[in-house]
């Protein structure tokens, strides 16, 4: 499996490049947009051209975008849902230019209504997306299921992935969500399980990506709270499963907690990095 962070991008864009490398990053995730802001940033196409020739020779790939946090594709908002739409083709078009394999974004809230109520909106959303955009991959995330949160289960996930019917809608699995969602990847059994799942419902070949985050809450606690790798209730055996998983370990596996262990003074990449085999 190919290991890497969440990268900042603190301006200039291009420094992300070293940032990424100076981390040990192989591969990495960046916003391109401010996460709290409605209104798309402008990235200077000087900065692309340079981003993108550090890195022929950084390698760091693949490259995933977030989204901004605000998207909510099930929004009854007519400003919200336009504005999440407008955002993700903003991260779309971008993810081209920076030669990125896709944008990776939470689905957002159902706000008190039923799954099968917001349904249409979120596949049409969906669909003006990868329409107004030609190559990256648009990827779902599985959530932790708080409230009202869409996307805690593979069977609302595939029900998404069904109606929209396109080759470029992909999905990320965050292990701390899943975990919170009562999939437990702390075991072997509950590894497996959890793949079958995946698969009978979505299918394997949609899997593009890997958070990888431990959990600070308990297994089905419907909480997003990420620990760092080993201080969590997932823990460091079943990180060692999931990195060398035959089924897993073409992914890249991207970690989102800070990486700075109090205990040890190790990061989270370099322990994932030394339980692969
Ligand atoms: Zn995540
Ligand atoms: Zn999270």
């Amino acid at each position: 499996m190919k290991l890497g962070a969440h990268i900042s991008i603190s301006a200039p864009f291009s420094d992300a490049i070293s940032r990424a490398s100076d981390s040990g990053s192989e591969c990495m995730q960046i916003f391109v947009n401010a996460p709290q802001r409605w209104a798309p940033q402008t990235i200077p196409e000087k900065e692309i051209a340079k981003f993108v020739a550090l890195n022929k020779k950084a390698d760091i790939n693949p490259i995933i975008i977030h989204s901004i946090y605000l998207i909510n594709l099930a929004s009854d908002n007519p400003f919200f849902y336009q504005a999440s739409i407008k955002s993700l083709i903003d991260d779309m078009e971008k993810a081209e230019k920076i030669g990125a394999l896709g944008v990776n974004f939470h689905l957002g809230s159902t706000k008190g209504k039923k799954f099968s109520e917001v349904l249409d909106k979120i596949v049409v959303a969906i669909k003006m997306i990868l329409a107004a955009t030609e190559k990256s991959f648009l990827i779902l995330e599985n959530s932790a299921g708080a409230g009202d949160i869409i996307g805690d289960k593979f069977e609302e996930l595939s029900e998404i992935i069904n109606a929209v019917k396109s080759d470029r809608l992909k999905v990320t699995l965050d292990t701390a969500h899943a975990f919170a969602s009562g999939y437990n990847l702390a075991t072997d059994d509950g590894l497996e399980k959890t793949l079958a799942e995946f698969d009978k419902f979505i299918g394997l070949e949609k899997l593009v990506c890997l958070h990888l985050n431990d959990s600070a809450v308990e297994l089905g606690s419907n909480r997003d709270r990420h620990a760092e790798i080993g201080d969590g209730k997932i823990g460091l055996e079943a990180f060692r499963r999931i990195v060398n998983h035959s089924k897993l370990c073409d992914l890249p596996g991207i970690i989102e907690t800070p990486g700075i262990k109090d205990r040890t003074g190790i990061d989270s990449l370099t322990i994932l990095k030394s339980l692969r085999k």
